[in-house]
């Protein structure tokens, strides 16, 4: 029997801090009216609301910095992101592109705009979840998926209404393309005015959606772009009503019950692995990558 899944919070965007030079973002979690775990597994969330950013002929962003424990799910939006790690991937994402980066055991990466759109500047918009891994896949090995909006699973609302770009999970049977070490739903949903859609998630999973563009109807409740809509974690149906042309992220995912240990770049489950990470860190073990 289904029961509807209540909105906990709708959430305003954080005020606004700068990740490196090119990323302008609204941290929603942690901290805020959130905990370390209320969205586990995603332990962060930075939106970079849609910003202008004038011709820039040395590419904004931020430099050779490294990450162990988790993954880096970045959503681009608007605009062009160029990605190099020291596992020897490198990508770049446009509108509607993900990539999914485990840094698992431990890698060095830079994020920059992509050079062409730095050169032309542009309207900027992306979404960057850090979605961690239980402590038996905390030192897994590096990986990189680029997940092209081409290749995302596509479930068509009827009469051309709209559609939903399931990143990984599945919605209706239609799987998402990227693997993941624990059940992730991450769906891309794009909306025409006037379309509606259901949708059933399990009740433990902790459940949000980033309102990226438009405005729409939530369970009877009003979200508009840029906030974060909360919900509890108390049933498992609800409904979404386009006013407006609208993008919606959905994040759902099953929680990862250990505890949490984090400093800067690490997301571990105890302080001496931080520790280590630290000296691992120092030691040169994360290998090398060019500035
Ligand atoms: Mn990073």
């Amino acid at each position: 029997m289904s029961k509807t899944k209540e909105i906990e919070q709708i959430i305003l965007p954080p005020p606004v801090h700068m990740v490196g030079n090119g990323f302008r973002v609204h941290t929603f979690f942690p901290g805020n009216i959130f905990g370390e775990q209320r969205m586990s597994p995603f332990y962060l969330l930075d939106y970079n609301a849609k910003y202008y950013f004038p011709p820039s002929e040395t590419p904004r962003g931020v430099g050779v910095h490294p990450h162990r424990g988790f993954e880096t799910v970045t959503v681009a939006y608007k605009g062009r992101i160029a990605h190099h790690d020291s596992a020897g991937n490198s990508g770049i994402i446009g509108e509607g592109d993900v990539q999914w980066m485990t840094a698992g055991s431990g890698v060095l990466h830079k994020e920059y705009h992509e050079k062409s759109f730095s050169r032309t500047g542009g309207v900027f918009q992306m979404a960057q979840l850090w979605v961690n891994l239980p402590a038996k896949f905390k030192m897994a090995q590096p990986k990189y998926q680029p997940l092209m909006h081409k290749n995302m699973g596509k479930y068509f609302l009827p009469d051309g209404k709209g559609t939903v770009n399931v990143i990984s999970g599945n919605f209706k049977n239609i799987k998402g393309p990227a693997s993941t070490f624990t059940p992730i739903h991450l769906f891309d949903i794009r909306m025409n005015t006037g379309a509606k859609l259901n949708l059933t998630l399990p009740s433990d999973f902790n459940t949000g959606l980033l309102i990226i563009d438009g405005k729409l109807d939530v369970n009877g409740q009003e979200a508009k772009e840029d906030e974060f809509v909360l919900f509890k974690n108390n049933g498992t149906d609800f409904h979404l009503e386009a006013a407006m042309e609208s993008i919606v992220l959905l994040m759902s995912g099953k929680p990862i019950d250990e505890p949490i240990a984090q400093f800067g770049p690490f997301l571990m489950n105890h302080r001496r692995e931080l520790e280590k990470a630290v000296d691992d860190f120092n030691n040169g073990k994360f290998g090398y990558l060019e500035d």
